[in-house]
């Protein structure tokens, strides 16, 4: 973190105009005898980090250079959270065991060694596949994650059926068949307590004064709630998305903005959103493992359109149900977006399948120095 700041304050004092110079950085502040620690830290963690600063700051770049409206992401500085906290080793700095049920750490820090819990076993992968090591931080204790390069596929067997998903504060999603799955009980069990907690930390929080031991306890609850929360949270996305793909050939959902969700004021609404960006994650995930079509449409005019004669039928946010008047078509409101968004998904899918596919065929038979490029974007006559 601390390696991190330095780059940033180097690029943005205008010292540092690409990745090398924030390499170059690391390594004279390692050499600084006033940071005696920045020569402990392992010097691919030191890079490691350099790179994630760097990441931050071409992001910002790209974002300006494609004109995205609102915020660009300049970069920030990390604080200094106790909880956030995280170092990262590529291929040295570390030994695994020969039964890989403990990890060494052989940089400056002298961390030591550490038996391995969990459930996964690392005897599945060769050391090679392990890219990187990182070390986290949380509120419950120390964490090492593994990122393996391995990538994961699995058979199975077409169902024929396809699927749209609608989501709504009042289910966490509505289908197109009309089925709707809510959010499980315990969730919302837990946020209730999280809550309460929130509470209690500020009532006993003084301004300007040192804070008592019982501010900490009961920020410490609060922060091993919102840690089971979020594991909670993250536990329904993974088995609600696994169960969405595996059951499906195709999946169809909006294509919601991340930016205008995450700023929402209200709570209900920005944890309704938190919970299905992660499950859209997962969903997306599956779908490659799976070999399962997922697909992001826009979000436009899905719940005010006549999902059975195409005709738009204005209503507002408190009408429940769709009633068409063109075509009589009446069905639950989520269900007829639900639908709508299944069709939508159906015909984006099938037309980059075809222009795609007829575009190789050009490649193949040597027609391409003949076509212009504008020509080339133009819908091949049948
Ligand atoms: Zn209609």
């Amino acid at each position: 973190m601390f390696v991190r700041n330095a780059c940033i304050r180097l690029w943005i004092d205008g010292k540092a105009k690409s990745r090398n110079d924030l390499y170059k950085h690391c390594k004279t502040l390692s050499d600084n005898p006033e940071f005696p620690w920045a020569k402990k830290l392992n010097s691919q963690a030191r890079q490691a980090s350099a790179e994630r600063a760097w990441a931050s700051i071409s992001r910002f770049f790209e974002n300006c250079k494609r004109q995205i409206p609102g915020k660009k992401g300049f970069p920030k500085f990390k604080k200094n959270r106790p909880n956030h906290g995280s170092v990262e080793y590529k291929q040295s700095g570390y030994k695994l065991s020969e039964d890989r049920k403990f990890i060494n750490f052989t940089d400056g820090f002298k961390a030591g060694c550490f038996r391995l819990w969990g459930t996964r076993d690392l005897h599945y992968y060769q050391l090679n596949q392990i890219k990187r090591v990182r070390v986290i931080r949380r509120a419950d204790g120390y964490y090492v994650q593994f990122l393996i390069d391995h990538q994961r596929i699995e058979k199975r067997e077409p169902t024929n059926t396809t699927i749209g998903l609608d989501v709504g504060l009042n289910h966490f999603y509505t289908d197109s068949n009309g089925e709707t799955v809510d959010n499980p009980r315990y969730l919302r069990k837990s946020e209730r307590k999280l809550k309460r907690l929130q509470k209690q930390v500020s009532k006993k929080f003084k301004k300007g004064q040192p804070q008592s031991n019982n501010y900490k306890k009961a920020l410490a609850r609060l922060a091993r709630k919102h840690l089971q929360v979020s594991r909670q949270r993250k536990d329904f996305a993974v088995k609600t998305a696994l169960c969405v793909v595996q059951s499906n050939d195709l999946v169809a959902y909006e294509d919601l903005k991340v930016k205008n969700m995450v700023r929402n004021q209200r709570l209900a609404k920005s944890i309704s959103d938190a919970s299905w960006i992660l499950f859209r994650e997962w969903v997306e995930y599956f779908g490659k493992v799976y070999g399962v079509a997922t697909v992001a449409v826009p979000p436009h005019n899905t719940s005010q359109n006549c999902s059975n004669c195409g005709k738009k039928v204005v209503k507002s946010l408190s009408t429940k149900t769709h009633k068409c008047p063109h075509c009589g078509y009446v069905a639950d409101r989520d269900e007829n977006a639900a639908r709508n968004i299944l069709e939508i998904g159906l015909r984006t899918v099938g037309h980059t399948g075809t222009y795609a596919s007829r575009e190789n065929d050009l490649c193949l038979e040597g027609a391409i120095p003949a076509i212009k490029p504008t020509q080339r974007k133009r819908k091949p006559k049948e």
